[in-house]
């Protein structure tokens, strides 16, 4: 792993677990809107997209949400701009022991040069776990009934993709609940 790192704000924390948490068993997948800064990227707000999956039929599918988003968004964050996207992979069974917040191939495929790519790894919770900075980078917890695991993935080119570290202060927040 390098030395970027993701700053993942409040509302966009927010946005993320909480869509995983509500399409569970299904994929959600959503927009994330922030910038760069000198340690590499903020994600300000994220934007939950009602037609889940990060399946497109089409390159005109994706842009034409980034248009959506872009035409209203744009009115009241001026600053921010589409920096990437989320989605989840739902664990149907709790034994699956590998870790699902990697990308598959396809979302490797689907990456865009510059862009950040969030993925949660979300399942039913067995017990309750303070959330923490895992060794790879990403970050773990429980919330609600869910144990959730989110990896962050930086596009140095188009179709590949690298680990990058999550900054997330809001999970310091919930332990302290
Ligand atoms: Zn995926």
């Amino acid at each position: 792993m390098n030395g970027v790192r993701v700053l993942l704000k409040q509302p966009a924390f927010l946005s993320v677990v909480l869509s995983a948490m509500e399409t569970f068993k299904k994929e959600c997948f959503g927009f994330m809107l922030g910038k760069t800064d000198e340690k590499g990227f903020v994600v300000e707000h994220s934007i939950a997209m009602q037609t889940a999956k990060r399946k497109f039929n089409s390159v005109e599918n994706i842009n034409q949400r980034e248009k959506i988003i872009l035409a209203v968004c744009g009115l009241f964050w001026k600053s921010s701009q589409i920096i990437g996207d989320f989605h989840s992979h739902p664990r149907f069974k709790i034994e699956s022991p590998k870790d699902m917040s990697y990308p598959s191939e396809r979302d490797t495929d689907d990456s865009r040069e510059g862009n950040v790519y969030f993925i949660v790894d979300i399942a039913e919770k067995k017990k309750k776990q303070r959330w923490r900075v895992t060794k790879d980078g990403g970050i773990l917890g429980t919330l609600g009934n869910f144990k959730l695991k989110i990896k962050a993935f930086l596009s140095y080119e188009n179709k590949k993709l690298n680990p990058i570290k999550i900054s997330c202060p809001t999970i310091y927040k919930i332990n302290s609940l």
